[in-house]
């Protein structure tokens, strides 16, 4: 745990989102000292990955026990040459409330020696490789002046974004997060008119130790995390509706509701950008989800009067839909691991009147006596409790509705909602249970609370 720093963000919107947690109503309840403590357990685990790998496992095409059975195989198959412990240690675990979700234990962080070879990449690279990735070339920034295919490396994160592509070494803030072996050399990497594609640096030691599945199971496992995955269990999708899901690249949520559905039905998916809508087809593809009807159009412009009824694309007529997914774009503050946001406080507090402007689509879309769950995968109250407290006001036909299942904390204090409505809300709050002392407690247990953290409502149409 002390290997990593905190999360590091402009002092602005540190002191903002302390402000957040910090609010009155929150101090009132729990006091100065509980509030800071946790606030800076946010902090120090937003760096972190969460402790498991959750994978959510297509059960519309064969059951759990027998996908867990294969994927047994597989990483038996990943791991020949490994010691016969670490056989042994493989875990594949169901969740005990989520019938379609097998969890693996990440072993980290693990003590690994620095080379003095070293390749530098990207932030983004730098937090997949944490979660149990390769590195993949376009990742890479910085690499020895002479490295070779088969040099031994050690990979560190440019945290600020200030490497040059093509430097040959990197002197800013970085972060060690293993070892690996280069799969190409310079020249191919940086020197050559196409773009380095594929494997860069094969990882052998990484600080995180979890699978890698590039490849295994294309169309029985589907990386998700898991409060994404409650998501489309509290929608509560049935076969032969008619859904849309408002926000919907790459498609992870789309695929899911699908496959609950028994691929009997339509789910809607709805994109602003055009190349992510390949994406989601390809993804349907692969899961063999027949269902789904992709478009690329803004979701703020999808309901119109004027529309035709039995429109197969967007715009469509008010009240067409028997549930609505609005899995809103946000601040993305909840993700983990992220070892530093760079964004302005101007940026992080720019979605609250898109997401406002979606959420009217979304209610106007909806029938009456339909579902409309709200998600986001960010902590601010802005973006979550004070958006259910605008709607609820702004929509007397909505109600918030009980969750099923329910497995995070209830909504955070501070938006004005009663005691009531803030239990009928799920936030995944990771600074709530994750500590040091959580590694003993069973893995399904810890994996409810050591998510990404994440925002679910869920509102019926009266
Ligand atoms: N639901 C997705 C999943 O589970 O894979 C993740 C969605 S991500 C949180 C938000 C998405 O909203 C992005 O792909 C973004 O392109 C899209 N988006 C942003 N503004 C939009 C708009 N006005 N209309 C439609 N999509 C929009």
């Amino acid at each position: 745990m002390s290997i990593f720093p905190k999360i590091s963000l402009k002092p602005d919107v540190n002191e903002y989102l302390r402000r957040v947690f910090l609010n009155k109503e929150v101090l009132a309840t729990v006091g100065h000292q509980e509030a800071e403590g946790r606030f800076q357990k946010l902090l120090t685990c937003l760096s972190h990955p969460p402790s498991y790998t959750c994978v959510r496992a297509s059960t519309h095409l064969t059951s759990l026990e027998e996908i867990r059975h294969k994927l047994a195989k597989e990483l038996r198959k990943q791991q020949m040459g490994s010691s016969s412990a670490e056989e042994d240690a493989l875990q594949i675990l169901p969740h005990p409330q989520i019938p379609d979700v097998l969890l693996l234990p990440v072993d980290g962080p693990r003590p690994v020696k620095q080379l003095s070879s070293e390749v530098v990449v990207g932030a983004q690279c730098g937090n997949a490789v944490l979660r149990g990735a390769h590195v993949f070339a376009p990742g890479i920034l910085a690499s020895p002046k002479y490295m070779k295919a088969g040099d031994a490396v050690s990979v560190f994160s440019d945290l600020e974004g200030k490497c040059t592509r093509g430097a040959t070494s990197f002197q800013g803030m970085k972060v060690f997060v293993g070892n690996g072996v280069a799969e190409m050399d310079r020249f191919s990497l940086f020197c050559t008119d196409e773009p380095a594609k594929g494997i860069g640096v094969r990882m052998v030691e990484p600080l995180y130790q979890s699978p890698s599945f590039d490849g295994v199971l294309p169309n029985l496992l589907f990386l998700q995390n898991l409060p994404s995955v409650v998501v489309g269990h509290v929608l509560g999708p049935c076969p032969g509706e008619h859904i849309l899901d408002m926000c919907a690249a790459p498609g992870g949520k789309t695929c899911h509701i699908a496959a609950l559905m028994g691929d009997q039905g339509e789910v809607v998916a709805l994109d602003r950008i055009k190349n992510k809508i390949d994406r989601i087809r390809q993804n349907a593809k692969m899961l063999h989800l027949c269902s789904i009807k992709a478009f690329c159009f803004n979701s703020t412009q999808a309901v119109s009067s004027d529309a035709a009824q039995g429109n197969e694309g967007p715009p469509f007529p008010p009240e067409s839909f028997d549930r609505v997914l609005l899995d809103a774009p946000c601040s993305g503050l909840g993700q983990r691991p992220n070892m530093a946001n760079n964004w302005s406080l101007k940026e992080i507090c720019s979605y609250q009147p898109l997401q406002r402007k979606l959420f009217h689509a979304a209610v106007r879309l909806l029938k009456r006596g339909g579902v409309l769950v709200y998600s986001t995968c960010t902590v601010t109250l802005a973006e979550n409790e004070e958006q259910v407290a605008w709607a609820l006001d702004a929509f007397p036909c909505l109600t918030l509705q009980p969750q099923e299942p329910h497995i995070g904390a209830q909504g955070m204090q501070g938006a004005g909602l009663t005691p009531e409505q803030l239990r009928l809300l799920q936030r995944f709050s990771p600074e709530l249970s994750w500590s040091q002392t959580q590694t003993t407690a069973p893995l399904p247990c810890r994996a409810s609370g050591d998510t990404i953290g994440f925002f679910i409502a869920k509102f019926l149409k009266n």
